[in-house]
C-alpha cells in the first residue's frame, strides 16, 4: 500500500498482517469536511470480526513477548524512519477527514513520533531492579511483563497522534494490539498499520477493527483483551471504564475537558492575546488541550476583549489544505450543528456575543462545515455555555476579581484536563501550579502537553483510571510486575520452615 487513500476505496479493516475489505458490512460516510462531499466509506465491524483481529494477537502474543526487547526495538526504530519519511501523507490525511490545517497536521504527526521515539528506548524502559542477598544465599528481583493482547479505543481529533499515545509503547514492552480508531476519520490507521509491516512488525501483533459501539463493547467484554486504553468523550470514557472494569480489565481511559486560561493584571497581554488565539481557535478548536474559557483577572477583561475581538474577526479560514489557512472546517455537519447550538444557547443565557462565528460561508467551499470564530465575554459559571464541553472555535471570557476567584472557579469545575496562566509573578506562578487542580499546567504555555517521557492525563472527569497515557506512566500501564526470589541451595537440605521467613 503506501500510497494514499483514493477517493473510492472502502476503508476496511487489518488483521493478522494483511488490509480485509469486507463488502457485505454496515458501513458509515466518511466525510471530506471541507466539502462536505462524501469522500469514502468505513465499514463497521461485526463482532465476529473483532474476535478475528483478537485470536490473530493472541496467537501472535507468545513469540512477539519472547523476543527480546532490543530485538523490538529495532522494529520500532525502522517504523520511526518510515514515519518520518512520510509525515506529509499521513498530515494530508488528517487534513482530508478532519479538516484541521496542514500545518497543524504535521504537528500532530511530530508529536506522535515523539512517542515512538520514546518506545525506542524499551529495553532501558523494561529494565527491573535487583538486590542481591536478602536473606543469605537470597536474591530478590523485579520485572516487568507485557500483558497481552490490548486494546485502544481512539477520538476522531488525533487520529494518528492518540493511537500513537498507546500502540508504539504497547507493542514495544511486548504485548500485541487493537486499534478501534474513530470511524469519522479511519484511513490513517490503516496508512500506519502498512509502515508497521514494512518495519519488520510480525502479522498479528498490530490490528485494527473499524467499527462503532459494537466494536467497542465486543472489545470491552472480551475474554481475550487484558486492557483498554480509551481517548474520547467524558461520557463514553465513564461508560468505558465502568464496562471494562467489570469485565477484570485494566483500564485508562482519558475524557473530555474545559480549559481555563488565567490572565493576571501583571501579565504581557500581547502575549497572552497570541496565546489565546492560537489556543482557542487552532484546530477549530477540536483538542481536548484547547482553552475554551479566559480567565480575566481584575481589569484585564476592559483591556483584552477589544484586543481579541479584533483577532478573531480576522481569524483565516479556509480549506486547511491552502498555506494561508489559520483555521479549517469542523469535523461534521452534526459538529457545526451543536456548535452553533451552543452559540445560541449562550446568548439565551445572556453572554455578550462580541464576535458571532455563524453561518460563514467560504467561497468555493459552499458545503463545507465551516463556523467562524465567536467570542463571549461576561460569561459566568452557571451558564451552560461554561459548565460543558463546546469542542469548537468559541472562547468564553469570564471576569473575575482576584487570583483566589481564578484559582476558586477552575477547582470547581468538573473537568481538570489543562490550564494555564499567564503571569511575570513567579509567586503567583509557583502557587497557580501547586494550588490547581488539573492534570497538566502551562505557566505562560497556553497547551502544556507534555512531552513523550513525561506522559499525559487529566484529573476530575478528565480521565477514569490510575495511569496517565505514554511516558513511564504508559510503560506500567501495559506491562505488570513480577517479583523472583531465587536461592540456590548447597546440596544438602534444610528441612521445611514454617515461620514467615525473615533476613537472615
Ligand atoms: P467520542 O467519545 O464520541 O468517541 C471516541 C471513541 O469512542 C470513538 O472511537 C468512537 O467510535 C467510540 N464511541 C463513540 N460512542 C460510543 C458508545 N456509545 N459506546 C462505545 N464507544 C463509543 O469522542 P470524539 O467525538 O471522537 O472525540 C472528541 C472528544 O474526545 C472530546 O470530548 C475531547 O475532549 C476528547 N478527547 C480527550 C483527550 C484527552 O486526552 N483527555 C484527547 C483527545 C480527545
Amino acid at each position: 500500500m503506501t500510497a494514499a487513500f483514493t477517493a473510492t476505496q472502502d476503508v476496511g479493516n487489518f488483521i493478522d498482517g494483511a488490509p480485509i475489505s469486507l463488502a457485505a458490512n454496515r458501513k458509515q460516510a466518511v466525510y471530506n469536511p471541507a466539502t462536505g462531499a462524501v469522500a469514502r466509506q468505513v465499514v463497521l465491524s461485526s463482532a465476529e470480526e473483532v474476535n478475528d483481529a483478537v485470536k490473530s494477537a493472541r496467537r501472535a502474543f507468545p513469540t512477539w513477548a519472547d523476543m527480546p526487547p532490543i530485538r523490538r526495538a529495532r522494529i520500532m526504530n525502522k517504523f520511526l524512519a518510515l514515519m518520518n519519511e512520510h509525515t506529509d501523507a499521513l498530515a494530508a490525511m488528517i487534513t482530508a477527514e478532519h479538516g484541521k490545517v496542514f500545518s497543524d497536521a504535521q504537528g500532530e504527526v511530530a508529536r506522535g513520533i515523539d512517542i515512538i521515539e520514546f518506545a525506542c528506548g524499551i529495553p532501558q524502559l523494561l529494565k527491573g531492579d535487583y538486590t542481591d542477598q536478602v536473606s543469605t544465599g537470597i536474591d530478590n528481583w523485579t520485572m516487568r511483563q507485557p500483558l497481552g493482547v490490548v486494546a485502544g479505543i481512539t477520538p476522531f481529533n488525533f487520529p494518528v497522534m492518540v493511537p500513537c499515545w498507546m500502540f508504539p509503547v504497547a507493542i514495544a514492552a511486548g504485548n500485541c494490539f487493537i486499534l478501534k480508531p474513530s470511524e469519522r476519520d479511519p484511513s490513517p490507521s490503516l496508512f500506519m498499520a502498512d509502515l508497521l509491516m514494512q518495519a519488520g512488525l510480525p502479522k498479528g501483533v498490530f490490528n485494527v477493527v473499524q467499527g462503532d459501539k459494537l466494536a467497542v463493547d465486543t472489545l470491552l467484554q472480551h475474554p481475550g483483551v487484558s486492557a483498554v486504553s480509551f481517548v474520547g468523550s467524558t461520557p463514553i470514557a465513564h461508560y468505558v471504564h465502568q464496562q471494562g472494569s467489570q469485565y477484570g480489565k485494566r483500564v485508562q481511559a482519558l475524557g473530555g475537558a474545559k480549559n481555563h486560561m488565567v490572565v493576571m493584571p501583571d501579565a504581557d497581554l500581547d502575549q497572552a492575546v497570541d496565546a489565546l488565539i492560537g489556543a482557542g481557535y487552532g484546530s477549530a478548536g477540536e483538542r481536548c488541550m484547547a482553552i475554551s474559557v479566559a480567565v480575566l483577572v481584575g481589569d484585564v477583561g476592559d483591556k483584552i476583549v477589544p484586543m481579541l475581538a479584533e483577532r478573531v474577526k480576522k481569524l483565516k479560514i479556509l480549506n486547511g489544505m491552502e498555506s494561508a489557512a489559520e483555521m479549517g472546517p469542523v469535523v461534521t455537519k452534526q459538529a457545526l450543528e451543536r456548535i452553533e447550538g451552543y452559540i445560541g444557547i449562550g446568548v439565551e443565557e445572556g453572554a455578550k456575543l462580541v464576535v458571532d462565528g455563524r453561518g460563514v460561508k467560504i467561497a468555493g467551499h459552499e458545503d463545507g462545515f465551516f463556523t467562524g470564530g465567536t467570542l463571549f465575554d461576561n460569561v459566568t459559571t452557571e451558564m451552560k455555555i461554561y459548565k460543558e464541553e463546546i469542542f469548537g472555535p468559541v472562547l468564553s471570557c469570564v471576569r473575575v476579581a482576584d487570583f483566589a476567584e481564578a484559582l476558586q472557579i477552575i477547582n470547581d469545575h468538573e473537568f481538570g484536563n489543562g490550564v494555564s496562566c499567564y503571569t511575570r509573578d513567579g509567586n503567583v506562578a509557583r502557587e497557580f501550579s501547586r494550588r490547581v487542580q488539573v492534570g497538566m499546567v502551562g505557566i505562560n504555555v497556553p497547551i502544556p502537553v507534555p512531552m513523550a517521557w513525561h506522559g499525559f492525563g487529566g484529573w476530575k472527569r478528565s480521565l477514569f483510571g490510575d495511569m496517565h497515557a505514554y511516558g513511564e506512566e504508559g510503560v506500567r500501564f501495559y506491562t505488570k510486575q513480577k517479583s523472583i526470589m531465587q536461592r540456590w541451595p548447597e546440596s544438602t537440605a534444610q528441612g521445611a520452615e514454617f515461620a514467615m521467613p525473615v533476613s537472615k
